[in-house]
Parts: structure tokens; C-alpha cells; sequence
């Protein structure tokens, strides 16, 4: 699917990634990445069609509400909680936009705020009500916000990388703020590439963007940022928060990120080139010619490292499995994804190819009788 730019409009700009990968339950996805001629924005174009996106949320996005404890707080949490208490911004009435199971305005009520919110999956909102005690509205941003008005606070959490076109919900986001509202959101940044995970132009983020671009996007969209914070804990990649109130008017802006992006891009691109040689170097170190090896975890980690590694060739891969069960059943590269317990009676060793939890599966493992010397790391 051919995009044009989400804030300039313009179909021009190099290519700087392209991405060919087996994803369970959805067969070969292939999608690039560009870098704005207009405004540098890097974006999805050709882009994953949307109704293959809206496949995977409906089968495997995670909803995992914490039923016995209360939700944690997370640095998106903390961060956005600590952005505008430095602001002496008075509680009142907030609505998060893309809510999840409300973990976050578990914690905005807890400080005093009125909250409301949304989301688009209705597990999501069964959860929030059921465990948090917190109605959402079931819905796209602007379905959810027709029908509110005055709000001091709308919030958007990890949403804007993933729409394909943010501009309506923007709008909608403005009409439904007083005049003085503030708008809060938090999206990756394209910075730091020595401290990306590989496959930071994963298949669901549409958008990404850095200071420059999220600030154009915002000044013509009719909000002036008013504090802006980039970093975070996030073990993928630095991510910016963005403090911005309302304005009557959008303004102009003309502002372009693409000299630095293209930098960006370059610099991350060999970093991840020089990462998968290492990685295929030490497959070659650990497995011996053709041993038969499982492989923990199935999701995008792993197709990427079927994709980016001789993997399937060095070694025999009896199987995968994943901790999520509705995985279970799908195949990945033809090989099947098989229950954990299966995979753990057996003899062969285990690959763990999660880059992001790698420690937490280890010890899962040992938990569950896995000896070390079963347990294959690659990073
Ligand atoms: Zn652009």
C-alpha cells in the first residue's frame, strides 16, 4: 500500500529499510521504509495494508491486566504523571486515548484526576472495567471523542506510530479540549542509534518520528509543546514525551528532520548489519551442524532472525514456541509453534531469541527444571 507523508503530504523521498518477514498467523510481510523529502518523517511506504495490521491486533495483541495487584506503574506512567505535576497542571478531568487495560489512568486517579478513556479492543475494555474499575469507551479516537467536550487533558500512549493517518484524530483531539486544555503523548524516537534493539522499524509502527517532525505535526495541528523530554527506560529504543497545550489556530511550521534522520538511518543500519553478523557468527560458535534446536518465543524477534541469520540452514529447527498460547497451532516458516511443555520434556536445547526479555525467559526456564546447559543464548 502506497503512503504519502502523514504531515507534508509529499509521495517523494529515499527508500532506507526494507523488510521482508514470516509473522505468525499472517504468512510473508513485506513493507519499506522512507525518509520524507518534505519534512524527513520516516514512514511505512509501500506500507502494511491495514486490514492485515488490524488481523494481527484482533489475534495476538496482548491485554495482560495485573488481577490480583494493582496495575504497575510504568515509566510511560511515570514519565507523563512527573511532566505534568512539574507543569502545575490541576487535576481534572483526562481522557486517555488508547488506554489498554486503563494501567495508566489507574494511576492519574490515584493523583485525583476524573478519567476517561478508550480503546479498540473490547477484551481491553473487559479488563479495565473488571480489574481497575474503569469505563472505556469502545472505538477509533474520533469515534470515542464525538461526544466529549471541555476535557483539561487528553493523553496518547504509544498510539501515533500506529496510525496511518493521525490527522483526523489530532482534530478530534483538539475539538474535544477546553480552551485550555493540554494534549500528552509519548511515541518512539528516532535517536540514539547505539542504544536501538535490532528491528526498531517493526511491522506495527507506521510513523516514526523524533523532535522535529512531532513538533511540525503539532504546530499544525493547533497544539504549541510546552515541555519535551527524550530518552526513557524503554529497553527498544528512546522514546519522547510531549507536554503541549491547546492553541486557537494551528501555525504554520516548515521544519525539516531529514538530514538528521538520514544519519539516523545510517548509523542504526549498520549498527543492526554489524549486530545480525554477530549474531551469525555466534549461532555457528554454539549449534553444531545440523542440531536439532527449539526456539523460544515466535514473535517478530524471531522472524527477523529466521529472516536475518543462515539459522534454518546451520541448524535443525524442530520447532517454536511462544508463551502465548493463541500462537500455538500457526507455523512460522513452516515450522510449527508447539506448546512450552512439549518443548521443554524433550532433550534439545532451547534457543531463546527474544532480544528484549532474553534474562526473564532464562530464568523462566531455570524455574521450570531447564538445566543451563539447555539454554542457548544469542545476543
Ligand atoms: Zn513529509
Amino acid at each position: 500500500m502506497q503512503r504519502r507523508c502523514v504531515i507534508c503530504d509529499s509521495d517523494q523521498g529515499p527508500r532506507v529499510a526494507g523488510i521482508n518477514i514470516d509473522v505468525c498467523g499472517l504468512g510473508h510481510v513485506t513493507y519499506a521504509m522512507r525518509c520524507c523529502a518534505g519534512c524527513g518523517l520516516v514512514l511505512q511506504d509501500p506500507a502494511v495494508p491495514p486490514e492485515l495490521m488490524a488481523r494481527h491486533y484482533a489475534h495476538f495483541a496482548p491485554y495482560n491486566a495485573f488481577a490480583a495487584d494493582e496495575p504497575p506503574l510504568t515509566g510511560t506512567s511515570l514519565r507523563m504523571l512527573t511532566m505534568i505535576n512539574a507543569q502545575s497542571l490541576a487535576p481534572g478531568r483526562v481522557f486517555d486515548v488508547g488506554a489498554a487495560t486503563g494501567g495508566m489512568l489507574f494511576h492519574f486517579r490515584r493523583e485525583g484526576w476524573q478519567v476517561g478513556g478508550s480503546d479498540l479492543s473490547p477484551e481491553a475494555i473487559r479488563q479495565a472495567r473488571d480489574i481497575n474499575g474503569i469505563s472505556l469507551t469502545l472505538g477509533s479516537c474520533e469515534e470515542a471523542l464525538t461526544d466529549q467536550r471541555d476535557l483539561d487533558l487528553i493523553t496518547l500512549s504509544h498510539v501515533l506510530e500506529h496510525m496511518y493517518t493521525p490527522r483526523p484524530a489530532l482534530a478530534a483531539i483538539h475539538q474535544a479540549l477546553a480552551p485550555d486544555g493540554h494534549f500528552l503523548l509519548e511515541t518512539p524516537c528516532l535517536a540514539e542509534p547505539e542504544r536501538c534493539a535490532p528491528g526498531i522499524f517493526s511491522m506495527e509502527h507506521v510513523n516514526h518520528f523524533e523532535q522535529i517532525t512531532l513538533t511540525r505535526l503539532l504546530h499544525t495541528t493547533g497544539f504549541a509543546p510546552v515541555s519535551i523530554e527524550i530518552g526513557g527506560d524503554n529497553p527498544l529504543y528512546p522514546v519522547i514525551t510531549v507536554l503541549a497545550r491547546k492553541m486557537a489556530t494551528p501555525q504554520p511550521d516548515t521544519g525539516s528532520a531529514r538530514d538528521n534522520n538520514l544519519a539516523f538511518c545510517a548509523a542504526y543500519t549498520a549498527r543492526d548489519n554489524a549486530l545480525w553478523h554477530d549474531v551469525q557468527t555466534r549461532l555457528h560458535d554454539v549449534l553444531t551442524p545440523r542440531e536439532p534446536v527449539y526456539i523460544w518465543s515466535a514473535g517478530v524477534q524471531t522472524s527477523q532472525l529466521l529472516a536475518r541469520t543462515d539459522l534454518m540452514q546451520h541448524a535443525r529447527i524442530v520447532g517454536l514456541t511462544d508463551r502465548d498460547p493463541r500462537k500455538q497451532g500457526f507455523t512460522l516458516e513452516s515450522l510449527p509453534i508447539l506448546p512450552p511443555d512439549e518443548v521443554i520434556a524433550a532433550p534439545h536445547r532451547i534457543l531463546i531469541a527474544s532480544y528484549s526479555f532474553a534474562q526473564g525467559i532464562a530464568a523462566d526456564l531455570s524455574a521450570r527444571g531447564v538445566t543451563p546447559e539447555r539454554i542457548v543464548h544469542i545476543y
